[in-house]
């Protein structure tokens, strides 16, 4: 068990596609907060959405992070062999009267409003092809986030009685990532401010659950435009490994770190080393996402000094 770390972070790629410019982003700063802790830094694969996987893309991953000099600790885990510790879990809330089978399709929900307003709470319904969903009878609203501040989640889809097992039989990435986070004794989670209301539900979670809640920081996303996020969607550049250092250059100035000027031709792991000790949360921009722009390798930020 990894569990009796003060620090303990960790990097959790969905491996769909080779690792962008966006994903960098995430792997460098929760990189850099771990290891500015002296803490630990795991990497999980979300292979947990099987027909969204691609083969060979973990491999892809792990190569881009080794040339990145990003290195993790321990063994990678892979939640495509879990499913056991995920299936047990959705018993036990279903046990314990906290989740509940639902056999609303897509369409009835979206007639009753687009969120679900717990049609089948009180149903008993039982069998298979249905989904399972947590009756989330108080949900947390509120959280602090160490880079965001006080975050007030409004958004119905993070209240609602949320899905932990699809009528497909796939579980949900709320549950697993819960599930996952505890399991692996993760205490501090540095990730996109695309999941910042996302939160919520997992805050919820760990209360039902009696589980300690990590400590939360969200960076900002890359965006090609407004509300649009650097994706494999919209065709994002594969990381080049062949410079590396200019990838973490163009990252740590996105993430509010410009290195200076004579930092730019060091080998990636003195650019680590400069960014582990000047790291901290106040430098990150408070936005939840900055519009980037495509030049032939990378994607730039316009380049920001501060202070350095
Ligand atoms: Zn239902």
């Amino acid at each position: 068990m990894t569990g009796h770390h003060s620090y303990t972070g960790r990097f959790a790629p969905s491996p769909s596609g080779p690792l962008h410019f966006g994903s960098l982003i995430a792997a460098l700063a929760s990189f850099l907060d771990a290891r500015h802790h002296h803490g630990q830094w795991l990497l999980r694969m979300e292979d947990i959405d099987e027909p969204r996987c691609v083969g060979g893309a973990d491999k892809l991953i792990l190569d881009t992070l080794e040339a990145h000099h990003l290195h993790w600790d321990g063994e990678v885990m892979y939640q495509s062999a879990e499913h056991a510790r995920y299936q047990a879990l959705t018993d036990q809330f279903i046990r314990q009267g906290l989740a509940y089978r639902c056999s609303c399709t897509r369409k009835m929900i979206k007639e009753a409003g687009g969120t679900y307003p717990g049609t089948c709470r009180d149903k008993h319904i039982t069998g298979d092809g249905t989904a399972i969903r947590l009756k989330m009878t108080s949900p947390v609203t509120r959280f602090d986030d160490r880079i965001m501040g006080q975050v007030h989640v409004t958004d119905a889809h993070a209240l609602e009685d949320t899905v932990l097992k699809r009528r497909d039989g796939l579980f949900s990435y709320n549950l697993v990532v819960v599930a996952d986070d505890i399991h692996q004794g993760v205490t501090h989670i540095v990730r996109g401010s695309d999941l910042l209301t996302t939160t919520a539900t997992h805050l919820s979670l760990y209360k039902l659950l009696q589980a300690r809640a990590p400590a939360y920081a969200h960076v900002p996303v890359a965006s090609v435009s407004e509300g649009r996020k650097l994706s494999k969607q919209n065709h994002a550049a594969a990381l080049n490994n062949a410079t590396p250092s200019e990838n973490l250059a163009a990252a740590l100035n996105f993430l509010g770190l410009a290195l200076p000027e004579d930092g730019i031709n060091a080998p990636p792991a003195e650019v680590l080393q400069w960014a582990v000790e000047h790291w901290g949360c106040d430098r990150i921009p408070r936005q939840r996402e900055i519009i980037v722009a495509a030049s032939e390798s990378t994607y730039h930020r316009p380049f920001i000094f501060c202070g350095i």
